[in-house]
């Protein structure tokens, strides 16, 4: 392609983009993503009413008016890859703009949510300081940012342990100490797999989101999922067992009531690529404010000259990748030709409803707090033989006491004492299917949980740090 290309909309300036088959320019390419995210965020009244600028009528005086712009609190959970940043990027100018259009008004106010671990504090404090002094400067009074320790899931009053009998599947749960309480850093460790830690991290990140937001009184939650993340977010649900769950976390048309109060989600990158949103973090200057992302230049005109060298980072052994790393690369590799292999999934996706609930009662599930709509360990129990065969000859009896002196057979032990202790203490908890995969790829096929889960907010809440002012920062509490 020749690098004069004209970008094809305003037919004046030069293309620096290519996607969907046609030549962009800056400006233009920023117009056509910022119009796709800004007609999810009109999608339906409710929306609307978050998103508009109020003004008084017949039924509003000035002040109520004004009072219902300032209400309308969203709260955007920054990861600081690149789609979030851009989804950012796009409300800061939606509010610039309603500044401009409306003299001062403003629909909407922001608020920032990053969960963090303490090793990466410093850095994303950075970052946030970098976006709040530069890109949303004259922003900065309708933008709140907040800081939460992923650590604080573990800040509750009551633990359970949360144990699965691995010959019958059933999963048992008993009070313990809170002095038995360990961090989440220990949790994860305690995972054998990449792909075990990965889904109980995600379940501990949205449900120390979905609380705050409901904790906040936020009238919606903004995931700044591409439709590529989507994609794979769907396929790895499968994979996982976790396929009653699609519904549910696609729906941005009914409230959210998993955390007691309703809220609403929203998706508003759902039409849009993650190549896409790459090439307009490229090309709006946003790269600086990525952490532990690298986006991708395939998209842009002119590649970026160190790109070349960003690809071996990307590049993992299959064998170590977790479900969604997998699908997360399959979907990246069929984006440039493919992309409406990607769109149909997510469209199909869209269109799944709950399954039916084959549950005598309405149930959720005890660790990811998902609805469970069919008896999880009794289908396991139909599909598979846990029991042994019986010790026949003095050699099999020989073999096995070897066995049982081992490394493995010594955690046997410990696994089935633990058992035991369950049976007697514990009682049984209704777990998801996905849940119960999880808790067999765990050491001891336990964990130890924190109950009471949608009442222990107020714990969260007095975690924050806010930075109402870039130079100024104090507790929140
Ligand atoms: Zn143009
Ligand atoms: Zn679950």
């Amino acid at each position: 392609m020749s690098p004069n290309e004209l970008c094809r909309r305003c037919k004046t300036a030069e293309a620096t983009v290519v996607s969907r088959k046609e030549f962009f320019c800056t400006a233009c390419f920023r117009k056509f993503i910022s119009l796709k995210q800004r007609k999810q965020m009109m999608s339906d009244q409710y929306f609307q009413d978050i998103f508009k600028v109020m003004y008084p009528d017949k039924k509003k005086t000035p002040e109520e008016a004004e009072k219902l712009n300032e209400k309308s609190r969203i709260l955007v959970p920054l990861s600081f890859g690149s789609s979030s940043i851009v989804m950012l990027d796009v409300l800061n100018d939606t509010l610039t703009e309603q500044r401009e259009i409306h003299r001062g008004r403003m629909g909407f106010r922001i608020d920032l949510l990053i969960c963090y671990f303490k090793e990466d504090l410093e850095e994303l404090k950075g970052r946030v300081e970098a976006l709040m002094t530069a890109k949303l400067r004259d922003n900065k009074k309708s933008v709140k940012v907040h800081l939460v320790d992923i650590e604080s899931f573990m800040e509750s009053p009551d633990f359970v342990r949360v144990h699965l009998q691995d010959s019958t599947y059933t999963v048992r749960s008993a009070s313990i100490p809170a002095d038995e309480a360990r961090s989440v850093k220990d949790l994860l460790s305690s995972c054998s797999n990449r792909s075990a830690r990965e889904d109980l991290l995600n379940i501990i990140r949205t449900s120390i989101i979905k609380r705050f937001g409901v904790q906040g009184g936020y009238k919606a939650i903004l995931w700044g999922h591409s439709m590529t993340r989507l994609a794979d977010e769907i396929m790895s649900l499968v994979v996982k067992g976790r396929a009653p769950q699609i519904a549910n976390t696609l729906n941005d048309s009914d409230p959210d009531i998993e955390f007691g109060a309703p809220l609403r989600n929203l998706h508003p990158m759902r039409d849009i690529l993650l190549s896409e949103i790459d090439a307009y973090c490229f090309v709006s200057d946003l790269t600086r404010y990525l952490h532990n992302y690298i986006p991708q230049d395939t998209l842009l005109v002119n590649k970026t000259p160190d790109s070349l060298n960003a690809q071996p980072l990307r590049a993992k052994l299959t064998k170590n990748m977790t479900i969604n790393e997998l699908a997360r690369q399959y979907f990246d590799g069929i984006e440039a030709n493919y992309s409406n292999v990607i769109s149909t999934v997510v469209r199909t996706g869209s269109k799944l409803d709950d399954p039916e609930d084959n549950l005598k009662a309405k149930e959720r599930c005890g660790i990811c707090n998902n609805r469970v709509f069919s008896d999880g360990a009794q289908w396991l129990r139909n599909i598979t033989v846990t029991g042994s065969h019986p010790i026949e000859n003095d050699e099999e009896d020989a073999l096995y006491k070897m066995w049982d002196a081992s490394e493995q057979g010594q955690v046997r032990g410990e696994y089935l004492k633990l058992t035991s202790d369950m049976q007697s203490a514990g009682r049984e908890l209704s777990v998801c299917y996905g849940c119960i995969l999880t808790l067999g790829e765990v050491k001891h096929k336990n964990l130890i949980w924190p109950s009471n889960q949608p009442n222990s907010v107020e714990s969260i809440i007095k975690d924050f740090v806010m930075t109402d002012d870039s130079d100024s920062e104090h507790e929140g509490n």
